[in-house]
């Protein structure tokens, strides 16, 4: 079966200047990265902050476009679609539905307004639409005249996903749907996105910086490092038998007693890089534990693995070793 969603080598380059009289340099934030979609299946997305995670979900929406490379959503490339067919395609769940809901708006007409911006139906049908997605989300229909400030984080998360059901997508982009929650709420929120993609067939990319909420919904993951895949997995293959350092990095800092709160710099050794000015070779070599010479001047290449792939010269270098052992080879 084809993708349902696909990005080849797709790259996003930003021109940033620093100060005041400092000349714009390249950021690359996404560095030619391939993932591939089935119907039906939840990638989880993991990495920290500034690791291109957030400009990966905005070329999805169609709210900025790649440098380089090709979206293709349903075997068309997301470029060439308008933007209501894209809107039916895929929807989005950002992280602080406060901020991402308008106070102004009651509940009733921040759900439909998808349906409002894209002139689907006359303003009965929407509200009938309205109502129908509260009822899926778990929330009663009174709270239709309701305000966001009203609510409860949760009941605003579930808002926001009425918001992005109510098009009727195939595919949610859900970037960090539970980092303002308290843990309760979040796995209530978890589960009902559980559910929501067994009754609706939905496929997820689900983005976010812990691993251990990755795990809940995700049936493979991909973990990413100053704008590259450093690893891809099947969920159950990337805890158990972790490849790249990173990962087991981070698996390391789910294990802490301070979930949610991201990877503790103590595990990782130092700060996130800038991506203004990536190390050299591997970009992870300053904080990796088991860095080798190599890794200070040579990136390593992309190493297909029984799960997935990898991106780090401990794989790289058993290769060259087997190879070198082999008479055959030169
Ligand atoms: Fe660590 Fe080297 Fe692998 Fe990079 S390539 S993750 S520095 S061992
Ligand atoms: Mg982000």
């Amino acid at each position: 079966t084809k993708p349902i969603l696909e990005l080849k080598d797709v790259s996003k380059t930003y021109r940033v200047k620093q100060g005041l009289f400092g000349r714009a340099k390249p950021l690359t934030a996404v560095n030619q990265v391939s993932l591939s979609l089935k119907r039906g299946e939840v990638l989880g997305l993991v990495g920290e902050s500034g690791c291109g995670k957030s400009t990966l979900s905005k070329i999805l929406l169609g709210l900025e476009a790649p440098t380089a490379g090709q979206v293709l959503v349903d075997g068309e490339d997301i470029g060439s679609q308008d933007r209501l067919s894209l809107a039916r395609r895929i929807q989005p769940i950002f992280q602080d539905p406060y901020s991402s809901l308008n106070p102004r708006k009651r509940i009733a007409d921040v759900i439909a307004l998808p349906l409002v911006v894209h002139g689907i139906g006359d303003h009965a049908s929407q509200m009938q639409e309205v109502r129908k997605m509260l009822d899926i989300v778990g929330l009663p229909a009174r709270v239709m005249e309701s305000y966001p400030s009203q609510m409860s984080g949760g009941q605003r998360q579930r808002v926001a996903i009425a918001r992005a059901l109510i098009m009727k997508p195939e595919i949610v982009i859900c970037d960090e749907p539970t980092s303002a929650l308290d843990v309760s709420v979040q796995s209530q929120i978890l589960n009902l996105l559980g559910d929501l993609r067994q009754e609706f067939g939905l496929t997820y990319l689900f983005i976010s910086h812990n691993l251990a909420v990755v795990e809940h919904l995700a049936t493979r993951v991909a973990v990413m490092y100053l704008g590259r895949i450093v690893e891809e997995a099947n969920v159950g293959g990337l805890f158990d038998t972790p490849g790249h350092p990173y990962t087991k990095a981070l698996l390391k800092s789910v294990l802490t007693p301070e979930p949610g709160l991201g990877v503790p710099d103590t595990q990782l050794g130092m700060a996130y890089p800038n991506p203004i000015d990536p190390p050299s070779g591997c970009h992870f070599h300053p904080r990796c534990p088991k860095v080798m010479d190599n890794c200070k001047t040579l990136a390593p290449d992309q190493v297909a693995t029984p799960e997935g792939h990898v991106e780090c010269h401990l794989f790289t270098s058993k290769e060259t070793s087997q190879n070198v052992s082999n008479p055959a080879m030169p």
